[in-house]
């Protein structure tokens, strides 16, 4: 390979960010995915690229059955749509055996339409309409209350129906977890929760078949999950014991962290994120000593999001150029933006050549293409010199990214699921302005509607026209 001539510069020495490992290189190329060559997929697909690998889905859904399963007798995952809802994903935990875990009446059908069963649907979150209560109540899947107006929606809607609808009700607590996250459901400690079981079963209306506590997201000890579950059981014991309902499942919900790194955190994630196993643990460990009648003990539902998806999600793409910034600091422009990688406001996310680079490395800041000036992927990256058409794979880009992402300034890339063959298979489009341009409508004051867009106009990308095979 012909080496690049690179100007010679006199830079002062700065160390960069240290920790007890020296300072860190992320400069290990990344030339495939599960087999696949990246530059293959950018050819194919275009760059940017979203690539996830069905291996590492399946492999991470097995593993966190397996960690609470062989504590526990009762157990069942539900799907948390909102991480990512790309059909294909959905369908490959669907078919590992997942629930879904729905948040919204878009989610919702989402799952009906992948082909989850009412009873297997949970239906959280904070603003179901009451069409789609009716609906839920119609397809028997467990509605997890959220607030009181929501009861008094579903008590008077349920007066109507023949059969009791089934509730559980989400509860929050302290569990050692600050800021808590008390906005949702209710208060277990200022008796709200007590209150809003009281009226369920008092009103004969609904069944009240669950209790359930999401604690937050990303949490890196595994106690809050003990404290949680040992509140839980309690709740359920004085259900049964005081109201005569013995509870059928507890919902622990998710929260489980991946392996990605915080930003600004002193030590990497991979070593600071107890694994499933140790949160498996606690949980089931409180559960079994909670004083139930083994044949008596509740199913434990888990909502992990993250924790299945994150480190199955790559993001590839392609240097636009390289510049000195004012202070000597170089800084690389890539052809994807914050606007898709939504979780760089959270991660440093590990970023890494595709090909074959130089020995020398430098800190670099990585930017996207945005005009914005929060556009920010790495402030601070100890990277090989890479420049314009060199391609880069960015790591654990699972979760959320695909349903946060937003369409600025620039159209969202094309989405591929490797399957476990590393074969390659579009499971999203690239958008186009003409997608776009479908939802508008110009006033015929303001002139005819624009003409559909010209074939070079339809994709932003060089390669969104490219049809793989
Ligand atoms: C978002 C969400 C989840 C998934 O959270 P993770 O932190 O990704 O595991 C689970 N349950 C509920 C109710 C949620 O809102």
């Amino acid at each position: 390979m012909k080496q690049r001539y690179e100007r010679p510069l006199i830079k002062k020495l700065s160390a960069g960010p240290l920790n007890k490992f020296g300072a860190r290189t992320e400069a290990q190329p990344v030339p495939d995915i599960d087999g696949a060559p990246v530059k293959d997929l950018l050819r194919a697909f275009g760059s940017p690229l979203f690539v996830l690998s069905e291996k590492q889905l399946r492999r991470n859904y097995q593993q966190a059955v397996r960690a609470f399963r062989t504590r526990y007798p009762r157990v069942q995952l539900a799907w948390s749509y909102k991480t990512n809802y790309l059909n294909a994903v959905c369908r490959v935990f669907h078919q590992e055996g997942a629930w879904a875990e729905v948040v919204s009446g878009f989610e919702y059908e989402k799952a009906l339409l992948n082909g989850v069963p009412g009873p297997q649907i949970i239906f959280n979150g904070p603003g179901k309409s009451r069409a789609e209560l009716q609906r839920a109540c119609a397809l028997d899947s467990v509605i997890h209350l959220d607030h009181f107006d929501e009861l008094y929606e579903l008590l008077d809607l349920a007066a109507g129906l023949p059969r009791r609808p089934r509730v559980a009700v989400r509860v929050n607590l302290d569990a050692g977890v600050y800021p808590q996250w008390d906005r949702f459901g209710f208060n277990l400690e200022n008796g709200q929760a007590w209150n809003a079981i009281g009226r369920i079963v008092g009103s004969g209306r609904l069944e009240l078949v669950g209790l359930h506590c999401h604690l937050g997201t990303y949490l890196l000890t595994t106690k809050p999950y003990g404290v949680a579950a040992q509140k839980l059981a309690d709740l359920a014991w004085s259900c049964r014991t005081q109201l005569n309902t013995p509870i059928q499942y507890l919902d622990l919900g998710g929260g489980f962290p991946s392996t990605n790194t915080l930003k600004g955190a002193y030590l990497p994630g991979t070593d600071t994120a107890p694994g499933i196993d140790e949160f498996a643990e606690v949980i089931a460990d409180t559960l079994q000593r909670a004083g139930f009648r083994p044949d008596e003990l509740p199913l434990l539902i888990l909502e992990a999001g993250r924790l299945l998806v994150d480190d199955a999600g790559y993001l590839l793409g392609t240097v636009l150029a390289t510049k000195r910034l004012a202070d000597g600091r170089r800084a690389t422009i890539l052809d994807f933006g914050v606007n898709v990688l939504f979780t760089s406001f959270w991660y440093d996310h590990k970023i890494s050549p595709a090909g074959d680079f130089s020995q020398h490395t430098e800190d670099t800041v990585l930017y996207g293409p945005l005009c914005m000036n929060i556009d920010v992927l790495r402030d601070s990256v100890n990277l090989p010199l890479l420049n314009r058409g060199d391609q880069v794979v960015v790591h654990k880009v699972g979760a959320y990214n695909m349903t946060q992402w937003m369409q600025f300034i620039t159209l969202r890339p094309a989405v591929v699921l490797l399957d476990e063959q590393g074969r390659p298979h579009r499971i999203r489009q690239a958008e186009t302005l003409d997608y776009l341009q479908q939802l508008e409508e110009v006033p015929a004051h303001l002139g005819p509607h624009p003409p559909a867009s010209s074939p070079q106009a339809r994709g932003s990308q060089p390669s969104a026209t490219a049809t793989p095979g």
